[in-house]
């Protein structure tokens, strides 16, 4: 039997998968690694404990292919990390991932002077701390001796294969990630060169996703008990290749995810900018541009409100002898759509998409007597859901009405999540069995890169049984008095997030 794993590098852990060619599954791998925090807005990895993460899943999954041959691995990795190293390729700083605040001073001033929008404009990068270009402006202030001493700068992905094969390369998705990367001439764009102060000597090679990585280590292939003939396919950004294994690929099909955080995306056949710099687009492959939004308040929130709102229910979850989660779902249930009209912005870490500000805050509003701690804890459901809305209508301005809704996440879990999605968004939300979709779409990019499929629609044959929400129309009244409540809220509170966390930071 001919196999293929799919990695995928994400924040918490990395998850390996390996299929056969049919897509069938035959071994799973999952290596946790912690967050590195030592400052509310630090958020930082170590780039060698993460590597030996990867051996070990690659070494658990390759151990399953039993009386066959391995064809290749293919990658997906979290995006936006950024990582220095030194002429040795020693790294000189650990992984600044996504989740790290502390450009936010330099994005914040970009975004007021008109930088931060012509730089998107060019690269497609929303202006926000998350961004490698804005790191390394603050780098550069903060830490004059570390930008020094870097002679290339990198992100995680690009580290990793440099370990296993000895070349610096970058995938063209993961280059748009970094704020580096100009999207319409296809290079690393010349006027963030300048602002940074880097040359493109410093930054990897640029490739296509489907390129192979040859020549593994032979010390590696015995690690991971691969041969040394095992090609690498570079693969790309975890986002768009969830969007693949959601098997969301063609126009109009648009793929909600609801994880820790979560994301609205989908595909177009080439560069849109939207002219108010709240979604991101990049290249995946010729003639596949995703466009979309990722928001940092996602299963998350409802993490907070179980640990936090919802303490004493654990005990009753217990004793009843089921998940806390699905009791608060049950709890949710029992109040109507729209939650007697309590709304909730789940600002909790800030928000990316569709506000851009590290500074949000999240808030109740419209709290009465009458209301409990099931309507709080609905509330947030929703609210969680709402915030995806306005980045779906954000979107809708670029690619119209789209056609289907397919979801996956933590989220899909819940019954009356699934059911919110679709009243909320009033559109049919289909939510496939695949598993771990970021591994299914990096198989995906195999199967073109070696040349088992012409392309991406191969896909839709590995993803099995979907199960299709209709929404409830009898919904529809509530949900459309509140959104539009909802969002103006979040423009008349805006104004205030920056001197509400600027407190909080003083008195932490
Ligand atoms: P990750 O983004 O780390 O891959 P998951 O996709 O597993 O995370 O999603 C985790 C989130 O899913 C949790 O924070 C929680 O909000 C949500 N979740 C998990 N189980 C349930 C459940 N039974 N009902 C509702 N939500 C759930």
């Amino acid at each position: 039997m001919d196999y293929i794993i799919g990695i995928d590098v994400g924040t918490t852990s990395t998850k390996a998968v390996l299929y056969n060619t049919d897509g069938k599954i035959f071994g799973y791998e999952n290596k946790l690694y912690p967050l590195i925090q030592t400052t509310p807005d630090t958020a930082e990895e170590d780039p060698d404990v993460i590597f030996k993460a990867t051996i070990d899943a690659l070494a658990g999954v390759s151990k399953k292919a039993t009386n066959g041959r391995i064809l290749g691995v293919a990658w997906s990795t979290q995006q936006h990390s950024l990582l220095g190293l030194d002429a040795d390729f020693k790294p000189t700083t650990k992984v600044i991932t996504w989740g790290d605040n502390r450009a936010e001073k330099v994005a914040a001033q970009m975004d007021a002077d008109g930088r931060g929008l012509a730089l998107y404009k060019r690269t497609g990068l929303p202006t926000h701390p998350m961004g490698p270009v804005y790191k390394l402006l603050w780098l550069r202030q903060a830490h004059p001796d570390i930008y020094q001493q870097t002679r290339y700068w990198v992100g995680l992905k690009e580290y990793l294969l440099y370990r296993y094969f000895g070349e610096l390369k970058e995938d063209y998705s993961m280059a748009s990630a970094t704020g580096l990367f100009n999207i319409h001439t296809m290079d690393w764009d010349e006027e963030s060169l300048k602002l940074t102060g880097i040359t493109r000597d410093q930054l990897p090679e640029l490739v296509d996703t489907t390129y192979q990585l040859k020549g593994l280590k032979p010390a590696l292939a015995t690690l991971t008990g691969l041969e040394p003939t095992t090609p690498f396919i570079i693969g790309a950004t975890d986002g768009a290749l969830s969007e693949i294994g959601l098997g969301a690929i063609d126009d109009g099909e648009v793929a909600v995810t609801i994880g820790t955080s979560g994301a609205v995306r989908t595909f177009v056949d080439e560069p849109r900018i939207d002219p108010k710099g709240r979604i991101y687009c990049y290249p995946v492959m010729a003639g596949k541009w995703i466009i979309g939004g990722p928001v940092n308040n996602g299963g998350i929130v409802f993490r907070w409100v179980r640990d936090n709102l919802c303490a004493p229910e654990k005990a009753v979850a217990t004793e009843l002898g089921i998940d806390e989660y699905d009791l608060l779902t049950q709890m949710a249930a029992s109040v109507p759509a729209g939650s007697d009209g309590l709304l909730f912005h789940p600002f909790l870490g800030g928000e990316r998409a569709p506000i851009w500000d590290g500074n949000a805050r999240a808030s109740y509003v419209g709290l009465t007597r009458k209301h409990t701690k099931a309507h709080m804890v609905r509330a947030a459901l929703e609210g969680i859901v709402y915030n995806l809305y306005t980045v779906q209508l954000a979107l809708q301005e670029s690619i119209g009405m789209p056609k289907k809704i397919m979801a996956a996440g933590g989220f899909a879990r819940s019954p009356l999540w699934r059911q919110l999605l679709a009243d909320i968004f009033e559109e049919p939300v289909a939510i496939p069995e695949a598993f771990e979709v970021g591994c299914l779409g990096a198989m995906t990019i195999a199967q073109i890169s070696l040349g088992l499929a012409s392309d991406l629609s191969v896909v839709k044959k590995f993803i099995g049984e979907t199960k299709v929400y209709q929404p409830d129309t009898t919904t529809f009244d509530n949900y459309r008095a509140l959104v539009p409540i909802y969002m103006r809220l979040t423009g008349k509170l805006e104004s205030e997030y920056k001197n509400i966390a600027d407190y909080q930071r003083e008195h932490q």
